[in-house]
């Protein structure tokens, strides 16, 4: 019996978890849920969109699955998916895309995984609003440091890459490659501009690559790279980015396998890991039970690989393949067209695999 913490999320993440809860179970692996609720609904009624005892139960539990939760752009809380994040350090955003064979998607054979680093560069949420007293000191500060003028009615958010978190997600991914017979490590930024952040970590990630000569290492320019992988995937296999170019290249290989709908992922620290997929809320779906679980449910298969349960992980990854190829049970983003009479529901898909596994 594995206890596993269990947040539902909001917009479409309650329908989504609740239909993959249900295909965890038919696995025949048990479970014990610790369901804990975050996000909007929470602020408002707690204050807090993410309580000390979500963060209480993952501590616990030590593993953790997740529906979406809606940031508010602009004012509102802070990101309850950054927060968590950085709150148990989980420094390691893995997210795997890979074709499965019926797959809606422009390209065959896709099969990269990403590792985001999850804790630092311009998601540290360090961050001065225009006409702040902190604008005003860094605009203050920059211009003492270097004679440089940030104009005075700046917003500013700080981007700072160290040596500790670039070795340690250089190391991740080199070790995954290892473990999983993996080639290539592909190390992205954008040095020739930032200088001393991006800079960094391309230093650190060719010092580490030093540590594994059996597994090639290269370096791509961010913008070079999402071109390349637009014209050719086949090329690349694991890439490693920092935070902010990590999200955007992991919606990009996400359309490159058939979109966000099936794109899995965990986030990982030494002690924890919160699985969740790279989607977010889809707000506007929210109660249609129409969107695709696939994303959740992938990340179910990573989550039971990460538990030990390679048997059920397998069985659960064919049962999901052979739905895919069929194509009749899937849900509108995987049909030839969106609005196809024939596209299943977020619950009718996952009743369809549980029928597979049996
Ligand atoms: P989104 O991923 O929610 O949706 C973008 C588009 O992708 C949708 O319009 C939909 O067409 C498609 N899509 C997403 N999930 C799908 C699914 N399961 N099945 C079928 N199609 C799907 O991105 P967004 O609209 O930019 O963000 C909505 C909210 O989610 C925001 O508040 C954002 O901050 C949040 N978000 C949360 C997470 C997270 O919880 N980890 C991640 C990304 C975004």
């Amino acid at each position: 019996m594995y206890k596993v913490t269990l947040i539902p999320g909001d917009g479409t993440g309650p329908e989504i978890t609740e239909a993959s809860r249900r295909v965890f179970e038919a696995t025949g692996v048990k479970f014990e849920w610790d369901v804990q609720n975050a996000g909007e609904d929470v602020y408002n009624q707690e204050g807090n969109p993410l309580p000390d005892r979500v963060i209480d139960s993952i501590k616990r539990n030590k593993v953790a699955i997740k529906g979406p939760i809606t940031t508010p752009v602009g004012t509102g809380f802070r990101s309850v998916n950054v927060t968590l994040r950085q709150t148990l350090d989980l420094y390691s955003c893995v997210r795997p895309c890979k074709t499965y064979t019926g797959a809606k998607t422009r390209y065959d054979n896709i099969d990269l995984v990403i590792f985001r680093e999850n804790t630092e560069d311009l998601y540290a949420g360090i961050e001065y609003e225009k006409d702040s007293e902190g604008a005003k000191g860094v605009i203050d500060l920059v211009q003492k440091l270097s004679g440089r003028e940030i104009r005075q009615d700046s917003g500013i958010s700080i981007k700072p890459i160290s040596v500790f978190g670039t070795e340690r997600i250089v190391r991740a991914a080199f070790e995954y490659a290892r473990k999983n017979k993996r080639k290539k490590v592909t190390s992205v930024h954008k040095a020739n501009i930032m200088k001393f952040s991006d800079g960094l970590f391309l230093e650190v990630s060719r010092e580490v690559a030093k540590d594994y000569p059996d597994i090639e290492f290269e370096d791509r320019i961010v913008d070079n790279m999402c071109m390349q992988l637009v014209q050719k995937p086949e090329l690349y296999d694991i890439l490693v980015l920092p935070n902010l170019y990590g999200d955007i290249v992991s919606d990009l290989a996400a359309g490159l396998i058939g979109g966000l709908g099936l794109a899995p992922g965990a986030n990982i620290s030494s002690e924890y890991a919160v699985f969740e997929a790279t989607h977010g809320s889809a707000p506007k779906y929210k109660g249609l039970n129409k969107v695709n679980p696939l994303g959740v449910i992938l990340s179910g298969v990573m989550m039971l690989r990460h538990l030990g349960e390679i048997e059920a992980a397998d069985r659960l990854d064919n049962a999901i393949a052979a739905i895919i190829k069929e194509g009749k049970d899937v849900t509108y983003d995987m049909k030839p067209t969106p609005d196809d009479p024939t596209a299943a529901t977020t619950s009718g898909m996952a009743d369809a695999i549980i029928a597979r596994l049996k």
